[in-house]
């Protein structure tokens, strides 16, 4: 897309680390680190959310999750990871053009879990949220 920041990386307007890249995707590393080697993987097509991939893209965007951190495991030998995206203003999504974070961690280096990214269940309870589901 025409305005799309990541669309530019990929269509080499912006110039981008590149740590990993197939026909499908393109990983980079973000310009405004939250850890060593945080990087984001993309798929070369813009797709504002994983709900605009089809299952076809969205098997070759975990593919290419999974190799690019197979490549910062060798190179930066990380302790651990986070791993995950941004969903939508509201899950915290600044460029719309999926995007999956991969940060890697350290012992000791400060950080949180995924269960520190919220912490407010709302008022009803797991039963009556399952419920909604059957
Ligand atoms: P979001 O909040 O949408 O999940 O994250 C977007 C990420 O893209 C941010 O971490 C931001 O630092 C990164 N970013 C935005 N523009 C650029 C850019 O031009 N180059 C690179 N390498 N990263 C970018
Ligand atoms: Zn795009």
């Amino acid at each position: 897309m025409k305005d799309c920041i990541f669309c530019k990386i990929i269509n080499k307007e912006i110039p981008n680390h590149t740590i990993y890249e197939d026909n499908h995707s393109l990983a980079f590393l973000d310009i405004f680190p939250h850890a060593k080697g945080h990087a984001v993987v993309i798929p070369k097509i813009h797709a504002e959310t994983i709900f605009d991939l089809n299952e076809e893209l969205f098997k070759e965007l975990s593919v290419a999750i999974k190799k690019t951190m197979n490549r910062i495991e060798e190179v930066l030998h990380p302790d651990g990871y986070n791993v995950g995206w941004n969903h939508e203003k509201a899950g915290g999504q600044v460029v719309p053009h999926v995007h999956v974070h991969i940060m890697p961690r350290w012992e000791g280096d400060g950080g949180g879990s995924q269960h520190s990214v919220i912490k407010n269940p709302g008022s009803m309870t797991v039963d009556e949220v399952a419920k909604l589901f059957s």
